[in-house]
């Protein structure tokens, strides 16, 4: 069991395909950042966790449920390991640049090729609930008031 996997690094532009579009925009980790995931996991696929956005304004800085995909970009030639945070929260604006801190906590799913968007679409909105249910365990509930949210490193 590699969890819980605990995350910290600024969030990138991607190539801004999908995100919005489908309803679920996902904030993209730096590169540099991604150590902390492959060090502890090499499965690709969709996980659950939180996440806070310390900087982001007041309503938009709680910990908050997140799914998060992470695979291998074909446009890198499947070399680079990416790692996508969907959070499940309306935000007021963006947050390029800002820090994003994250634990993950369970696996959802392995990464599927699908024939329909709607068929993603779909799969999508599965993973939120099974991410909400999973953090709905009393067990889940010490990492929303971990110190790792709230200390500067
Ligand atoms: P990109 O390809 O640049 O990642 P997206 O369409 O995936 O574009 O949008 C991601 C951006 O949207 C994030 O970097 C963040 O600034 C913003 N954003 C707004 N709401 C959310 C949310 N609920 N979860 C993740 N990112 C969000
Ligand atoms: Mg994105």
């Amino acid at each position: 069991e590699p969890f819980p996997i605990y995350l910290s690094g600024k969030v990138a532009k991607g190539f801004g395909r999908g995100g919005k579009e489908l309803g679920c925009p996902t904030a993209n980790l730096e590169e540099s950042s991604l150590v902390q995931i492959e060090s502890k996991t090499r499965r690709t696929g969709v996980y659950y966790g939180y996440a806070r956005v310390a900087q982001a304004a007041e309503g938009d800085n709680d910990v908050l449920p997140m799914v998060m995909s992470v695979g291998y970009n074909p446009y890198y030639k499947n070399e680079k390991l990416t790692a996508e945070i969907h959070v499940m929260h309306e935000f007021k604006s963006d947050f390029y640049g800002y820090e994003m801190r994250a634990v993950i906590l369970g696996y959802i799913r392995p990464e599927y090729d699908y024939v329909s968007r709607d068929a993603l679409i779909e799969d999508i909105d599965t993973d939120k609930q099974v991410a909400l249910r999973s953090l709905s365990r009393s067990k889940y509930e010490e990492f929303k008031t971990d110190k790792h949210f709230f200390e500067s490193d």
